[in-house]
């Protein structure tokens, strides 16, 4: 279906009911599946023949919708994890072993900053943070000989930094390493990084592809471009025999798909992360209308930081549609059609301004959400980041008086009234 547009894939995508079958995709609420003989049953579990067996592993609802997401990205495949971090963990740890190293960002999630830089080294993967900024000379000096991964935030949350998707795949393939690139915020209805050469896609579905804030969920898309054979000695857990399988070799056996397969039948299997078919289905009814709220998310977006630019209370405004904003070139070139519906603000009067102004907000709920169709609002000091110092919070890259304005698919004219009314208390 690659050939479909993005509406259509978002519609249609990843189930095709034969004669009589279900038009809507059903939820196959089912934690095993049924066979005629024991032969047919140990075929699969030595990967001899695809199938399913147990949910654990692998459910039709959620492979419809994995496979939906993959079409839109453009990838050879997907698998769907329980959550945003556990698709991150698996990208990472699907390459990477103890003694292994990887580079990142240093502006992503907070959540993924913690993974990567506290939770991976107890596992003896270690990670440098990089500026994303600075030039490719002085990223490349954090890349060693075991370095297995370059990892980044399309847009990045909550300081909406736009990555140099192109100037990233560079680094990374200079070093014979993947790009991995996290790309909730925009999703693939705005840019789809497989184009500028990044080599696997991971999401929080839990954002705007759920989009209604039902199910915490994520993704992880293979473009199946990257040649891991070109660098074996540093794969050994994708080119050389896997034990746990009678030595199969998942490049020989499954070629483009080897990476993906190996994340289903070897860390799936072993740390069972899996989404709720019931969840799946909840997504795919978020998918079905993605490619509609997202440009209503991006106009409202607009609309809002104009206002914001535009008014004596407010300090400074983050949003990359704004052309004085220093990200709007690298949106125009990788976002065309629009970013997201996420604009980041100061009031004058920092911390405490913040916090009163918020309090008065009507229409736009204080919520840890973030991306859906209801507007909401965050003061990432207070809450997600309440345990960093604002020295720390100005080293993450988080001015202590950012307000994460999360734009819905109200009426701006609403929002933007409501804003007002605070503004003014
Ligand atoms: C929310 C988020 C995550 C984590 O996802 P969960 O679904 O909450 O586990 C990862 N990356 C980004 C960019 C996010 O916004």
């Amino acid at each position: 279906m690659n050939q479909l547009k993005p509406e259509t894939l978002c519609v249609q995508a990843g189930w095709s009911p034969k004669k009589g079958e279900p038009r809507v995709l059903p939820i196959y609420q089912s934690t095993t599946f049924k066979y005629e003989t024991s032969e047919q049953m140990a075929r699969l579990f030595d990967l001899e023949d695809s199938g399913y067996f147990y949910t654990r592993l692998q459910n039709p609802t959620n492979d419809a919708v994995a496979s939906k997401i993959a079409a839109l990205e453009g990838g050879v495949g997907a698998m769907l994890t329980s959550s945003g971090q556990a698709a991150n963990f698996y990208a990472i740890f699907n390459i990477c072993q103890a003694g292994d190293h990887f580079v990142s960002s240093s502006c992503i999630y907070g959540g993924t900053y913690n993974l990567f830089g506290v939770t991976m080294k107890k596992l003896g993967i270690e990670c440098t943070f990089v500026n994303p900024n600075a030039s490719e000379e002085e990223i490349a000096k954090a890349f060693r000989p075991n370095t297995k991964a370059l990892f980044g935030e399309t847009i990045s949350n909550p300081t909406l930094e736009v990555l140099d998707i192109e100037k990233f795949a560079r680094i990374a393939h200079q070093h014979g390493v993947p790009l991995i690139v996290d790309n909730t915020f925009p999703t693939p209805i705005n840019c789809r990084p497989f184009q500028w050469g990044a080599d696997i896609v991971v999401h929080s579905t839990t954002k705007y592809m759920d989009g209604h804030a039902t199910s915490v969920g994520g993704a992880v898309v293979d473009s199946g471009n990257f040649d891991w054979e070109a660098h074996a000695d540093k794969f050994p857990g994708l080119c050389t025999p896997d034990e746990s399988y009678h030595g199969l070799t998942y490049t020989k056996s499954f070629g483009r798909m080897a990476y993906m397969t190996k994340a289903t039948v070897q860390l799936m299997r072993d740390l069972g992360s899996i989404q709720s078919p019931e969840n799946a289905f909840l997504l795919n009814l978020g998918l079905e209308t993605l490619h509609l709220r997202m440009p209503q998310h991006c106009r409202n977006a607009q609309a809002v930081a104009e206002y914001l630019s535009k008014n004596d209370k407010v300090a400074w405004v983050n949003y990359s549609g704004l052309p004085q904003d220093k990200y709007y070139d690298l949106a125009q070139k990788y976002m065309p059609n629009g970013s997201c519906g996420v604009v980041t603000f100061g009031l004058k009067g920092g911390r405490d301004v913040a916090i009163q102004f918020m309090d008065s907000l009507r229409l736009a709920a204080i919520v840890t959400h973030v991306a859906d169709a209801r507007t909401c609002v965050l003061h990432p000091a207070s809450h997600t980041h309440r345990q960093l110092s604002d020295e720390q919070l100005l080293a993450a890259g988080v001015r202590p008086d950012l307000i994460r304005f999360s734009v819905g698919i109200e009426n701006a004219d609403d929002i933007i009234a409501d804003i007002e009314q605070a503004l003014q208390r």
